[in-house]
């Protein structure tokens, strides 16, 4: 499935519906350049889990949690450098728990997601305006 957006509110309009039909331990890989819009995506998703809280980036953090319909833990792994980091965040338990995952840069950790993750990849065109995002939502990298 291919959304084109105009608008940060959009994007979040699109991943709210999406988080509509999220079910537990399924894990969302979220790709796409610094400055896309991975983090604005994870806004709406949250909002789609009945999530009120405010959503912060994870850069620092590496995961943030928020309860809602579901649980929703929220990954950004671009500083995560290898893969005994990855296991230090106990992120197994996340990934194959009841929540649902949204994980930033997912592509740096591919060889952790569950075979089972659905794909989302954000991307600009240039030619399209400087607000455009094209979001392809898929069961592929
Ligand atoms: P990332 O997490 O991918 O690094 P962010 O979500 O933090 O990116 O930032 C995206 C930036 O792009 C925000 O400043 C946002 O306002 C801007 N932006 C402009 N147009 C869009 C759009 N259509 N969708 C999402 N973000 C957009
Ligand atoms: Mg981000």
């Amino acid at each position: 499935m291919v959304y084109e957006t105009n608008s940060p509110s959009q994007t979040k309009a699109i991943a709210c519906e999406i988080a509509k039909t999220a079910t537990p331990s399924q894990v969302y890989c979220l790709s796409g350049d610094l400055g896309v819009g991975k983090t604005e995506f994870a806004k709406g998703f949250a909002l789609g889990l009945n999530i009120t809280d405010d959503i912060t980036s994870p850069t620092f953090t590496i995961i943030n949690e928020y309860s809602g319909r579901l649980p929703l833990y929220h990954f950004d792994v671009y500083r995560i450098k290898n893969v005994q980091e990855m296991e230090d965040t106990g992120y197994e338990d996340y990934f194959y728990g009841r929540g649902v995952c949204l994980v930033e840069w997912a592509e740096l950790i591919l060889e952790l997601i569950p075979t089972d993750a659905s794909y989302i990849k954000i991307e600009k065109d240039y030619s399209r305006g400087e607000d455009f995002r094209r979001i392809t939502v898929g069961v592929n990298a």
